[in-house]
């Protein structure tokens, strides 16, 4: 059986939950998995690729390969999947991968599927339902004409059992031939949080232009912070200025998809919903019934955002810390 290379991505020189997600998938299929870890983050990070799954792990702790470069990254990359002969090759469909795994394709003449939201394998033959018009209908991709075959999944949509420290694999060590670079990164800005990334997170609790101002987000930090969850916004309020576009779902944002969603005074708009239809739960507080939000909510509270979002952090902070 042919192999399937799981691209691993790190945060912290911790396993991203969208990697473990691909491993652990990977495992399943009964497939011998290679994953590909690049960077010196990737070194004391690898072990963790081995307790979700991986067998083999191809690890290159260059320090080259700590910021992104696409030219660099893509040759790599490539090599990897020549190298190891997979005919298989998951990574995630976050903004690097959307960037790196194209070029990949082009590269070794592969087919890529990206934003997927389910994978099935069987075999040779692999699967993938994707959304298309902002999540207005699904399709299933399947491949031709290739053999090698990339699929991109979005983060979240796969379980994930806790990691086996048991399970190990085997590392070697790789050097990576390197490209004559035209492109080169000098400097990697932080935002200002160091919360987990919206679209890794479990919950996001997202805040619209019902919050009417930028100092009221406050109020469902203080929420975030009870259930240990990210916090989100819609276009209107970043635009406004009141916090970053690193913050937005949406279209034109980040997709998300956890356990749970809360939206608060946040209208519903088609755009926001395609970025956060595929949440598990969602719960949406809005002072207007008619909101089209409600219509997309597991749970709605019709009210205003600034008596119940308070109590709701009250009542979280006594559930949970009994
Ligand atoms: C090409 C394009 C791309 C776009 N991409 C995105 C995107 O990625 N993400 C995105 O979010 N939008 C996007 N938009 C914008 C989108 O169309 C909406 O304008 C935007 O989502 C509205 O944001 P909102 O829900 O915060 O504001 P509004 O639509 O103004 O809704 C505010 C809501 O707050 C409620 N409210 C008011 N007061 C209270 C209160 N006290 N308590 C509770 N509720 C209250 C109101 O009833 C209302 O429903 C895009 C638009 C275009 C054209």
């Amino acid at each position: 059986m042919s192999k399937i290379l799981v691209f691993a991505e790190f945060q912290n020189g911790n396993l991203k939950r969208s990697s473990q997600e691909l491993v652990q998938f990977a495992a399943k299929t009964g497939r011998p998995v290679v994953a590909l870890a690049l960077g010196t983050q990737a070194g004391s990070g690898a072990a963790q690729l081995g307790h979700h799954g991986a067998q083999e792990i191809l690890l290159c702790k260059d320090a080259a390969y700590d910021a992104y470069n696409p030219e660099l990254f893509a040759s790599a990359v490539a090599e990897a999947i020549q190298n190891t002969g997979a005919t298989l090759v998951l990574a995630s469909a976050s903004s690097s991968g959307k960037d790196l795994f194209p070029r990949v394709a082009a590269k070794i003449g592969a087919g890529v599927v990206s934003d997927g939201t389910e994978i099935t394998v069987s075999g040779e033959d692999v699967k993938v339902k994707k959304p298309l018009y902002s999540g207005k209908c699904f399709a299933t991709a399947q491949f031709e004409n290739t053999n090698t075959k990339i699929v991109l999944m979005r983060a979240n949509q796969l379980p994930v059992a806790p990691a086996d420290t048991s399970k190990t694999a085997t590392v070697t060590e790789h050097a990576f031939n390197k490209p004559s670079l035209k492109t080169l990164v000098k400097e990697i800005v932080k935002g200002a949080s160091e919360k987990l990334d919206l679209t890794e997170a479990n919950i996001v609790v997202s805040g619209g232009r019902g919050l009417k101002e930028a100092a009221n987000f406050k109020m469902l930090n203080d929420l975030a912070s009870v259930l240990g969850a990210t916090v989100g916004a819609s276009r209107a309020v970043v635009d406004a200025g009141w916090v970053g576009h690193s913050m937005q779902v949406g279209q034109t944002g980040k997709t998300v998809a956890p356990s749970l969603y809360i939206a608060v005074g946040i209208s519903g708009a088609i755009q926001h919903l395609a970025g956060m239809s595929g949440s598990k739960v969602i719960v949406a507080i809005n002072s207007d019934a008619n909101a089209p939000i409600f219509q997309k909510a597991t749970y709605g509270i019709v009210g205003d955002a600034f008596e119940i979002v308070p109590k709701l952090t009250e009542e979280f902070k006594k559930a949970l810390t009994h």
